[in-house]
């Protein structure tokens, strides 16, 4: 059995940071000896932004179980450990003609955090979250025994289990479904729109592509308030791969790795260099809107071209609010945010919208509706500024991601879910407080 250091440990987000003992599990025993201790959670890759992969007592962390078990060519069904990266399954898979079904935007995710967040990627309305790739996944509760829960089998613990945030117990193993592709390319259209309301008839009238996410100026206000690019995409068959590829049609061109060499002085980040950057970005964008064929690197993953691009924010860190609104005052909603956004002047430099289908599960974030992220640096001002916008997505019945969450109140996390208040009963009832537990769970009463 591994000893369990103490480290510091932080999400993606750099905020907040806690140091606490860390045991790296490379088996199941690993595992068995430190779940019945008592408020474990179970840790992938840290790209969760706050402090849900924190435990209160102890992180186990699954990275190094990371073995591809068996893959089936007739149903591309692939069985693997789930400390395994979304990066390898693309690397093992892809030159055979496979791809996830369901991505998030960076590939550096485990498995199992992608089935604990029920992570969504540009295709939700069409193709659902991950959970909806998944046939199976085992899970060690604190005795130590592996339960395998399916849709069939253990369904409840299967369906608390997708999107359970690692409440729980500990995945250890899942069944996933891939893809079959004819190439690793992707065309792409960009569509400009000039405010808001653009947008979202855009997001309509393009329902039928299977790639759409627009990315916002958030800046922007008055009459452009909203204004964006939405980009669309579709796996491109092997006839229109560009010529140059044409013969090695899964071949990623090389792409050049850049790393945030150090962290950047917070006030380098203000609203005068984001709103050069948002201004360059947009007019890019609309000089370049059209159609185009992109590799799959570039189209899913722009940010993990910039290893530790958290880094950009300085040592305080930054924070990413990520909500949906339904479909009903979504408009109003929005704009409430992004005015709110926009008078602080606090321009988030990351600002995504999507429209996601319908989705009816245990705990997973997606909902039927439309979809806001925007990034922020970690300070006084921004952390009031979220309250407000925390506020506005109560008045319009929306809902928050905790695989982005650092700081919310439990008491709005509850008067936001109702089915959070659910998973705090499951817990008790079947004894998983005690038993597994993260700082998130902690401070949001889960
Ligand atoms: C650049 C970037 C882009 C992103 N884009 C998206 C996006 O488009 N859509 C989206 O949905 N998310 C997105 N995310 C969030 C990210 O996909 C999720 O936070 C994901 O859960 C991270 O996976 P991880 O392996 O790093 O898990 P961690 O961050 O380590 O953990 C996340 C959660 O999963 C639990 N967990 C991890 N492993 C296990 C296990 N083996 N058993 C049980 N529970 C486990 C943890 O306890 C924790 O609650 C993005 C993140 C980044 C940094």
């Amino acid at each position: 059995m591994t000893r369990a250091p103490t480290q510091e440990l932080a999400g993606w987000g750099r905020y907040p940071r806690r140091a606490g003992p860390v045991s790296a599990i490379r088996s199941e025993d690993d595992l068995r000896a430190v779940v019945g201790a008592g408020r474990v959670v179970a840790r992938g890759n840290g790209r969760a932004y706050g402090d849900a992969a924190m435990g209160v007592a102890l992180t186990a962390d699954m990275r190094r179980m990371n073995r591809m078990l068996g893959f089936d060519p007739d149903t591309g069904q692939l069985v693997a450990e789930a400390g395994v990266l979304l990066g390898d399954v693309i690397a093992a898979f892809l030159p055979r003609g496979w791809f996830p079904q369901v991505t998030p935007g960076t590939k550096f995710v485990t498995l199992g955090g992608a089935i604990a967040a029920d992570v969504h990627g540009k295709n939700h309305h069409r193709d659902g979250s991950f959970g909806a790739c998944v046939d199976w996944v085992e899970v060690m509760d604190a005795e130590g025994t592996v339960t395998r829960a399916s849709r069939k089998d253990a369904p409840d613990l299967f369906a608390w289990t997708v999107g359970g945030m690692g409440l729980t117990g500990v995945i250890v193993r899942a069944a996933i479904r891939l893809r079959p592709v004819e190439s690793g390319w992707i065309v792409q259209r960009t569509v400009p729109a000039a405010n808001l309301c653009a947008a979202m008839a855009a997001f309509d009238a393009e329902h039928a592509a299977t790639y759409s996410v627009a990315w916002i100026d958030c800046l922007a206000s008055g009459a452009a308030l909203g204004r964006s690019l939405l980009m669309l995409g579709e796996h491109a068959a092997a006839g229109e791969v560009p010529p140059a590829f044409r013969d090695r049609p899964f071949e990623t061109p090389a792409r050049g790795r850049r790393r945030v060499p150090f962290d950047a002085p917070a006030a380098a980040l203000n609203r005068f260099s984001v709103g050069a950057f948002n201004a360059l970005y947009w007019a890019k964008g609309r000089r370049g809107a059209g159609r185009s064929v992109v590799d799959w690197d570039g189209f899913f993953y722009p940010l993990d071209a910039v290893l530790e691009w958290n880094r950009i924010y300085g040592r305080r860190g930054f924070l990413q609010f990520q909500c949906v609104l339904p479909p009903d005052g979504a408009e109003a909603g929005l704009r409430a945010l992004l005015e709110a956004t926009s008078r602080a002047g606090q321009g988030s430099f990351l600002a995504v919208l999507k429209r996601f289908g319908a989705q009816e599960s245990r705990f997973s974030f997606p909902q039927d509706g439309f979809t806001l992220a925007l990034d922020f640096p970690a300070n006084a001002a921004v952390l009031a500024l979220l309250d407000r916008l925390d506020a506005i997505v109560l008045d319009h019945g929306g809902r928050f991601y905790l695989a982005k969450d650092a700081r919310m109140a439990a008491s709005t996390l509850h008067r936001a879910d109702p089915r959070a208040a659910a998973v705090r009963r499951m817990r008790a009832e079947g004894g998983l407080s005690e038993a597994f537990a993260s700082a998130q769970s902690e401070r949001l009463m889960l």
